[in-house]
């Protein structure tokens, strides 16, 4: 599509009705709402990529969570998985601020861009691959559009295998077949972007320790390093 923009992009996403079961669950869980929240509005729709649209370094969660991004409508925002990851964003320099509470709280990011593999938010974090499959193009042309790309970090296993073939498809290159660990690297190919992976900041993940902030801060200054 060679008049696409970002812009489109997103008034397609936020509009997407494309997955019966997903719709269903995301309008549900806005209705039910948790306890604590009970007196806000939840979002309930899908969730749009945010950042810089001149980014270097482009970061792929796997999809909102229900009292997260469901909740604000914005990528990893409003749980403990956002407040762990842009506190490690901040501290590598990418972020404005040390915390991501709400749209419209002051955060930006600065050559960095966050999506998702999955654009709404799954019963158990779960997507189907049908589900997973739809939403691919969506991913495919988010990278295409950040043309300044130098590196993709996917965040989890589920996001590593949606941004391989998502970026494969984009660049139009052989899918890497590099297995998922934190800090593996799936290069594109001369000129094209590095497909990184991390574990995902996850309560399950940073309360046992398996990622450490310091663990997610080094390894973004190593991405950092591979394209400065
Ligand atoms: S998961 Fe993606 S394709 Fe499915 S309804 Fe949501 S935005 Fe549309």
């Amino acid at each position: 599509m060679a008049d696409d923009t970002l812009q489109r992009l997103r008034g397609e996403v936020v509009a997407c009705r494309r997955c019966p079961r997903l719709v269903s669950y995301r309008e549900r869980v806005a209705q039910e709402r948790k306890r604590e929240f009970r007196e806000e509005t939840y979002w309930g729709k899908p969730v749009p990529g945010f950042g810089d649209p001149s980014a270097r370094l482009v970061g792929v969660g796997l999809a909102p969570a229900a009292h997260g991004s469901n909740r604000t409508g914005r990528m990893f925002t409003g749980d403990r998985s956002a407040a762990f990851l842009v506190r490690a964003l901040y501290d590598a320099g990418y972020a404005s601020q040390p915390t991501s509470t709400r749209r419209g709280d002051g955060l930006s990011y600065r050559d960095f861009y966050l999506t998702a593999g999955v654009r709404c938010v799954p019963p158990d974090n779960r997507p189907r691959p049908d589900e997973r499959d739809r939403c691919r193009p969506f991913l495919e042309r988010e990278l295409r559009l950040l043309s300044r790309a130098r590196a993709i970090l996917a965040f989890g296993g589920f996001a590593w295998e949606a941004s391989l073939d998502a970026a494969a498809r984009a660049f139009e290159v052989d899918r890497p077949g590099v297995a998922f660990a934190h800090g593996a690297a799936a290069p594109l190919g001369p000129g094209k972007p590095i497909v990184w992976a991390s574990y995902h900041p996850s309560p399950q993940n940073t309360n046992t320790g398996k990622l450490t902030r310091a663990m997610l801060v080094d390894l973004l200054a190593r991405i950092r390093a591979g394209y400065e």
